[in-house]
């Protein structure tokens, strides 16, 4: 088969079994391989999607100039999208990008906008929402993507994954394990599972810090998962279950699974992981569980697979867990 372009080679990716990782028969738990999108992540999905359904609306034109606040996957996958339909595009970014995000975004031809001023919450998240509406009122013909709000998100994986699972796994899935950031993925692809499987019970992962769903706000470092604000997206009455999951656990499971499996992957597949450990002794034997690895780990080379980084995430796991234990006694 040959491919018109790389924007035609987003999705169809594999599931794979993990079995070193679980060895015991009593549950499958699959993972999808978003990672193996071209842009190298899972969001390569909702940027094309919302790129083309807005230029299918009208929305965005040849002239369109596309803008949207994000310095992680959606950023690079945007930068992809955009420069093979000839359309400039703006990604607004603040000092924490890693030096990786910020070349590859060059080398994808993105304008960079990099905010410097901390908001009134010591983030960066106003400072970039405030810079976007302005960049929007000064560029003519801009269009803001809007990821937290645009349904074409979630749209993108109720039709792309969802589907492909439907379509390509001979097994029905009981438990949908998701890390969640937009919660476009969690949203998209739990509605079309549930309306196949009605019982399919659909488990979001958040990371200790984040504010998804009413968890208290704190110093998280894996970029991609939780959030400092709810999105628009986010239904939380569609989940059964939200498990969370430090730093420490995450970036565990991720150099678990590289051990075991030999699969590289980014933080949130270690979220995924982690919460999968916890979810597991709680869930009827022989079940199916399914998550999706959303990247792969080169773009945490100085995170989850550094010593010092490491090292720094294990000690704040272990200091909250004895505050915790002393709330107990
Ligand atoms: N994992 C990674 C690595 C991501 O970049 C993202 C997107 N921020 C997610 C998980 C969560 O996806 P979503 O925004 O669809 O909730």
């Amino acid at each position: 088969m040959i491919y018109d372009s790389i924007l035609s080679c987003v999705g169809n990716t594999p599931t794979v079994r993990l079995n070193k990782m679980f060895p015991y028969q009593e549950h499958t738990v699959l993972a999808k391989l978003e990672m193996l999108n071209p842009g190298g992540s899972i969001k390569d999905r909702p940027a094309k999607f919302m790129v083309e359904q807005g230029i299918k609306r009208g929305d965005i034109t040849p002239y369109s100039h596309i803008i949207e606040s994000s310095s992680g996957n959606l950023a690079i996958a945007l930068a992809m999208i955009c420069q093979q339909h000839a359309l400039p595009f703006t990604a607004v970014v603040d000092p924490k990008i890693s030096p990786t995000n910020l070349k590859l975004l060059e080398i994808y031809g993105a304008n960079i906008v990099q905010v410097t001023e901390k908001d009134q919450n010591n983030g960066y998240l106003q400072t970039r929402i405030d810079t976007v509406q302005r960049l929007v009122a000064q560029t003519p013909n801009s269009v803001w993507i809007n990821q937290y709000a645009n349904p074409d998100n979630w749209r993108s994986h109720y039709f792309g994954e969802a589907e492909e699972i439907l379509n390509d796994l001979e097994v029905k899935v009981d438990y949908l394990v998701v890390g969640a950031s937009t919660s476009g993925t969690l949203m998209g692809v739990a509605r079309r599972l549930k309306e196949a499987n009605k019982n399919l019970k659909v488990i979001a992962v958040d990371i200790t810090g984040s504010v998804l769903f009413g968890g208290t706000s704190g110093p998280r470092e894996l970029p991609g998962i939780g959030a400092s604000r709810v999105p628009e997206l986010l239904d939380p009455t569609e989940v059964d279950e939200v498990i969370y999951v430090d730093d420490y656990e995450s970036a565990s499971a991720c150099r678990e699974l590289v051990k075991k499996e030999s699969i590289f992957a980014g933080g949130s597949s270690g979220s995924a992981i982690a919460a999968i450990k916890k979810l597991l002794p709680t869930i009827p034997k022989h079940s199916v569980v399914l998550t999706l690895f959303a990247d792969r780990g080169d773009r945490y080379l100085d995170l989850v697979y550094d010593q010092d980084w490491f090292d720094m995430v294990k000690q704040r796991h272990l200091s909250n867990s004895i505050t915790q234990l002393e709330q107990i006694v």
